[in-house]
């Protein structure tokens, strides 16, 4: 909690220069705190009148965390067939799960989905809460974040997993804030302190210049949103046994948002997110023109195509294209980085990427780094090479 003390505020402005969010701005010569304000408490020690009152969220002593135990994850269906970013977040919840030595479950909500259960299980699960009902059938914020509030409230597990796909990131603030618990969003690592057995949340922070490791240690359960193709799925073992578990929950009623129809969108044949192998451009494409190489291979290839922020930018690609920390995060079999230079905020949409093989004429562009393999040279003669190679070798 923050508020500022007008009687012993002297309108000095020195908190306004402090604040790294700009959440204060002066108002007849007195602070005034804005929304944005984070709480982060960087002001409080510029202020010498001592005009800035706050108040850290002391953790509730009352409360008894060792009563949370437990990883979970939510596990997102669409049409009802899970999606795949619960298989990857399984794969990585086993690991948390198996450093706490605790079980690992998968909240399944939906209509007639019990056979995803099973598969559930096969991939890491050893319980599904699982709760159908026909108003489940397609996702809705109210009732999703409703039922699994609920289902942590009675259950309390230490840790909840969800994807940060467009639900995923709408259900995960909605369930956080009704807990009074954080949450970490976009998370590219997840660890456990051996010490203080607190979930270890790294993300890019500063627009992508540094890692952040976040901790949650006076709230729980302890949530983080992954995105897509950031962890890797475990192999399905359908020997393995879990328990399929129906809670008693109360289905919300009267909701405000029904969902009539859902229309999928036509212009999804980039599938990004499904494809084996990416082709992207960068600036050093020289023209939207030149993107035409760019697509000719990677249909060549039958792959998808990608593109670097810069190139969305000057309008040469449309923005559904773009990978990175503000664009997609992808993780293929290859990804071709053409022209792209490998700056930071790229490299954090597809440094998963089994094979990385960048094209760059500079021979110390930091794409280097991390490429499999590179080749040095002007993209606009070696994606022609590679198109007319390509075509001869795959008929
Ligand atoms: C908050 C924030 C978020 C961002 N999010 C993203 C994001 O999601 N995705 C993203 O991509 N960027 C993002 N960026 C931008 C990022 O920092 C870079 O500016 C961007 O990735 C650069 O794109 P580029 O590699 O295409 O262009 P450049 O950095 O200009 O690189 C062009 C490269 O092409 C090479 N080149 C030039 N001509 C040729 C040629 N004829 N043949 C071969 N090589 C050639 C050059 O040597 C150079 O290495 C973000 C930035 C910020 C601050
Ligand atoms: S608490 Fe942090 S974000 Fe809020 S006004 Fe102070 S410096 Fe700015
Ligand atoms: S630093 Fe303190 S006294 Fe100065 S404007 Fe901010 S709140 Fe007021």
């Amino acid at each position: 909690m923050i508020n500022i003390i007008y009687e012993k505020c002297i309108g000095c402005g020195l908190c306004v220069r402090e604040c790294p969010f700009n959440a204060i701005k002066l108002e007849d010569r007195k602070a005034v705190i804005l929304d944005n304000c984070t709480l982060c408490g960087s002001c409080v020690s510029s202020c010498k009148p001592g005009a800035i009152d706050f108040q850290k969220d002391k953790a509730d002593d009352s409360e008894d965390f060792s009563k949370y135990r437990g990883v979970w994850v939510f596990g997102e269906q669409k049409d009802n067939s899970v999606l795949q970013v619960v298989f990857e977040l399984l794969g990585e919840g086993r690991k948390l799960a198996e450093a706490l030595s605790v079980p690992l479950s998968v909240v399944l909500l939906g209509s007639e989905i019990e056979e995803q259960a099973k598969t559930l299980i096969a991939y890491g699960a050893d319980h599904v809460y699982l709760v159908e009902d026909k108003s489940l059938e397609n996702y809705n914020d109210e009732s999703y974040s409703d039922i699994f509030t609920q289902l942590i409230n009675k259950f309390k597990p230490e840790i909840v997993l969800i994807g940060a796909t467009a639900y995923g990131r709408s259900l995960a603030p909605r369930v956080a804030s009704g807990l009074n618990t954080g949450l970490t969003a976009d998370c590219t690592e997840l660890g456990i302190d051996p010490e203080t057995k607190n979930l270890l949340q790294t993300r890019p922070a500063f627009g992508g210049n540094l890692m952040a490791t976040i901790i949650c240690p006076n709230r729980r359960p302890q949530m983080a949103t992954v995105r897509p193709k950031v962890m890797k799925p475990l192999e399905a073992d359908y020997s393995r046994k879990g328990e399929i578990i129906r809670p008693d929950v109360k289905i919300p009623e009267n909701l405000q948002v029904k969902i009539t129809e859902t229309v999928h969108t036509v212009y999804e044949k980039v599938s990004l997110a499904e494809a084996d192998i990416i082709v992207s451009g960068g600036r050093g494409l020289g023209d939207a023109k030149n993107f035409e190489l760019v697509r000719e291979l990677a249909e060549v290839l039958g792959g998808a195509v990608g593109a670097s922020r810069a190139t969305v930018d000057a309008g040469w690609i449309d923005y559904s294209h773009q990978i990175g920390q503000t664009g997609r995060t992808v993780g293929p079999k290859v990804y071709f980085a053409c022209g792209i230079s490998g700056a930071v905020q790229h490299l954090a949409g597809m440094s998963s990427s089994d094979i990385i093989i960048a094209i760059n004429k500079d021979a110390d562009a930091p794409i280097f780094k991390i490429a499999t393999f590179g080749i040095v040279g002007d993209v606009l003669e070696v994606l022609p090479e590679l198109i007319k190679e390509f075509k001869a070798r795959l008929g």
